[in-house]
């Protein structure tokens, strides 16, 4: 049978700030692939329009029009419905207050089908299907970055619950501990996730704690601490990304083990911005870490960098397309 570009599908993975396009085959080769930052004013409308243009672009790249793809699938935050391609609650994206038809909103600029799928989700199957993931039947997927996501695979399917399912950033590590981002306290992400890391390193900055982190910033041109920046300060053996990293790691290692102490998964991948960035030597802290908690301690789970890096997101939304 002759394949043809109708096999071929998009993928968009969007990120609360960075736009990803790629053209993907069934066997997830990546053919043509563009970003674009996200829009941080503006509403849904502009952020629609931003994605379409990345995946116009992306499609241009591989030579084929977009209303020639199977199919475009988009990894999305926020409350994403399967059914009807509406995100409501992605509350990163400027002005996306109420429900917004993405998936209409990019089928009628494109011209082709499109299905949209929680951003995190998208990526573990990925990860499940083409890469780290391949030899397991289960797996748990962290996502280490700006807050931290996760995803679920049992028995070889995707697990969503009722469409909130693997929102392991929000497992408890320490009633009544530090505010999340998500507004209650406690929660794996308000130590680990990079935007509240860097709440707190600029809360003991202007107390007075010397830290590289913010001359390295500001040398970089950037206005908020990337996971490049807080690598390059642990290189300069820099104290406070130090303490800061510390105390992530033994929230990752008590949340991540907890997690697997409820669903005994084969496997835990971890990516994100900063896990894909730290790279194995941290997947094995976070292993280290996890090790206490974990109440069967003589088989832990394989521990994974995930290994499709940054296109993951894209490719596996491109995978919606799979099913
Ligand atoms: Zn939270």
């Amino acid at each position: 049978m002759q394949a043809g570009n109708a096999a071929l599908r998009g993928g968009i993975d969007l990120g609360g700030t960075k736009i990803q396009a790629a053209i993907v085959s069934p066997a997830g080769e990546v053919s043509g692939e563009a970003r674009r930052p996200t829009p941080t004013e503006g509403g849904p409308e502009d952020v629609c329009a931003a994605m379409a243009e990345a995946l116009a672009e992306a499609a241009e790249a591989a030579g084929v029009p977009t209303d020639s793809l199977a199919g475009i699938g988009v990894g999305s935050p926020g409350d994403t419905n399967e059914l009807t391609g509406e995100v409501a609650e992605a509350s990163n994206l400027p002005g996306w207050t109420g429900s917004f038809p993405m998936g209409q909103t990019l089928s009628d600029a494109l011209g082709a089908t499109v299905r949209v799928g929680n951003d995190v989700d998208v990526a573990t199957e990925a990860e499940f299907k083409l890469g780290a993931g391949k030899p397991y039947d289960s797996l748990l997927g962290v996502f280490w970055g700006t807050g931290v996501g996760g995803g679920l695979i049992l028995d070889g399917k995707r697990w969503t619950g009722r469409g909130a399912a693997g929102e392991i950033g929000h497992v408890v590590v320490e009633r009544g501990g530090a505010r999340c981002p998500c507004g209650r306290k406690g929660c794996m992400e308000a130590y680990a996730g990079r935007k509240a890391m860097e709440a707190k390193a600029r809360e003991e900055h202007e107390k007075g704690t010397k830290t590289k982190l913010f001359e390295i910033m500001e040398e970089r041109g950037r206005d908020r601490l990337t996971s490049g920046i807080w690598e390059r300060a642990l290189e300069h053996d820099d104290e406070l990304a130090e303490h800061l990293v510390h105390r992530a790691l033994k929230a990752l290692g008590a949340g991540v083990a907890s997690a697997v102490n409820l669903l005994d998964v084969e496997a835990v991948i971890i990516g994100g911005g900063l896990g894909v960035r730290f790279g194995e030597p941290y997947v094995e802290k976070i292993a280290k870490h996890m090790h206490p908690h974990l109440f069967v301690d003589e088989r832990p789970p394989a521990m994974h960098v995930a290994q499709l890096g940054d296109l993951g997101g894209a490719i596996g939304a491109s995978l919606l397309f799979d099913e």
